[in-house]
């Protein structure tokens, strides 16, 4: 027996306990996965005499073969319900919801399967249960991507920062942390938290990492006096005297009379 659950992406990260609703079959308390009502007995199918195979003859132009089959009225059971148990229509096992206690260990993925013994549909004729197979969907995140045990995410700054470096603070598995961007920063490049990845699955004390991708964003966005210092910057840089270039977005408030 196999069911789907989907789980939130911290929780595949940490763990967590899930009570889980599952509709199975369990045998009938009624007859004990007998089928047989209460104070009836199966009686000896008269079809093969309780041996539950049947001889099947054919008739061929070379003569007769005889064939051992299954016996069709009993199912090889040898007997027969003569009078069904009427709180399971005499199947033996009946549909019940159940509520399963699930521990999902640390460190799981999308598509990972855990097994719970005993927790599957009953046996037949009152046999011991199977195996319930979970198998676990993790949602998404918008702000962690993951990859095995390592967790990466996106940090924009700003160019002034990627030259001097800064100390900024961002959100891990764990809460803030202060990661160190540092001197001369080329837009892309990663700053590595070592140990604030996902656990190992079995070996939670263990984790991988949070690889942080730097990205140096050029501002559209300034204020006058930011406008003067990077045209001041243009002028070291190029040795050209700086020019007045709109923006689109400048020209179109322009156009507009915005
Ligand atoms: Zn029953
Ligand atoms: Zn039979």
């Amino acid at each position: 027996m196999r069911i789907d659950i989907q789980i939130e992406f911290e929780d595949a990260v940490f763990g967590i306990e899930k009570e889980i609703k599952i509709d199975h079959l369990e045998t009938c308390e009624t007859c004990k996965g007998s089928g047989a009502e209460p104070g009836s007995t199966p009686v000896r199918c008269s079809t093969c005499g309780g041996g539950g195979k049947v001889k099947q003859t054919t008739q061929t132009i070379l003569g007769h073969f005889t064939q051992i089959a299954t016996c069709p009225d009993c199912n090889g059971k040898g007997v027969r319900i003569e009078n069904p148990c009427k709180a399971c229509k005499g199947y033996g096992r009946i549909e019940k919801e159940k509520t399963i206690e699930l521990k999902i260990p640390a460190g799981v993925d999308n598509g990972s399967k855990m097994r719970v013994s005993q927790e599957g549909d009953a046996g037949k004729n009152g046999g011991p249960p199977g195996d319930l197979y979970v198998v676990i969907h993790v949602k998404a995140s918008d702000y962690f991507k993951r990859e095995g045990v390592n967790v990466f995410t996106k940090l924009e700054v700003s160019p002034a920062q990627a030259v001097l470096g800064d100390e900024i603070n961002i959100k891990t598995l764990d809460g803030e942390k202060q990661i160190s961007v540092p001197v001369g920063l080329q837009s892309g490049q990663t700053v590595k938290i070592k140990g604030a990845g996902v656990p190992h699955l079995g070996r939670s004390s263990q984790r991988g990492e949070h690889i942080v991708i730097v990205e140096v964003k050029t501002p559209t966005h300034m204020s006058e006096e930011e406008k003067q210092l990077y045209k001041k910057l243009y002028e070291i840089n190029t040795g050209k005297k700086a020019h007045e270039k709109e923006s689109l977005i400048d020209k179109v408030k322009g156009a507009f009379g915005g």
